[in-house]
């Protein structure tokens, strides 16, 4: 009989490491219009388009943007193919976070609507088919819920002050169950209930700017 709780021990033991090593010139852009952007998702915007092709592409270098806010405030940070771009309130995780985005990794979410007055947490205990790759090893306590797993990952976007209060720090190996956008390639798209592509299994590339 196989017991035990799930685990990230793969991340822990491989103790993966980012590391950013600044390969250009820092530009400052002096355009205050480029300070506070809002619809940051919206791929016809044109002030985000233009501030995000006011450098070169380079390559196989990540290009990092940091700015005053993004939606107002509610968004760290953001991934598009032509850059990264990171709010003052964001600090190194965010930068990670997006940077896996960049590597091909999606968003996963402990409520479906963060803003609702029901927000529909993920629910019930972690369960071995809800992270099938990374089920084993007991490095989690036993009664811990899959909302509480779901908020530990690099890969959570969002969350509810004072009930997802865990540090996003884990990169699993494979998918885990939560909420996830129906097209994962789009954070308009609606959310569901299904195994998300948060971890080590869906890594596609090196992370660029084009
Ligand atoms: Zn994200």
């Amino acid at each position: 009989m196989r017991t035990g709780n799930p685990s990230c021990d793969n991340l822990r033991t491989n103790k993966h490491v980012f590391t950013l090593v600044q390969t250009g010139e820092e530009h400052v852009q002096n355009n205050t219009n480029w300070l506070d952007h809002t619809d940051i998702f919206n791929i016809s915007n044109t002030v985000m388009n233009a501030m995000l092709n006011s450098t070169n592409s380079m390559g196989n270098a990540i290009e990092l943007y940091f700015v005053n806010t993004l939606e107002g405030g509610s968004a760290l940070g953001m991934r598009s193919s032509e850059g990264i771009v990171i709010a003052s309130g964001g600090d190194g995780l965010a930068i990670v976070h997006e940077v896996l985005h960049d590597c091909g990794t999606k968003d996963i979410y402990t409520v479906d609507n963060q803003e609702a007055e029901t927000p529909n947490p993920v629910p019930g205990p972690v369960s071995m088919d809800r992270v099938p790759s990374d089920w084993g090893g007991g490095y989690y306590p036993p009664d811990l819920t899959q909302r509480e797993l779901v908020g530990r990952l690099i890969m959570r976007s969002g969350g509810i002050d004072g009930a997802d209060t865990a540090s996003r720090w884990d990169l699993p190996v494979g998918t885990v169950f939560g909420w996830r956008h129906v097209n994962p390639a789009d954070g308009s798209s609606p959310k569901t209930l299904d195994q998300a592509g948060v971890g080590q299994s869906v890594i596609q590339r090196n992370p660029g700017s084009f």
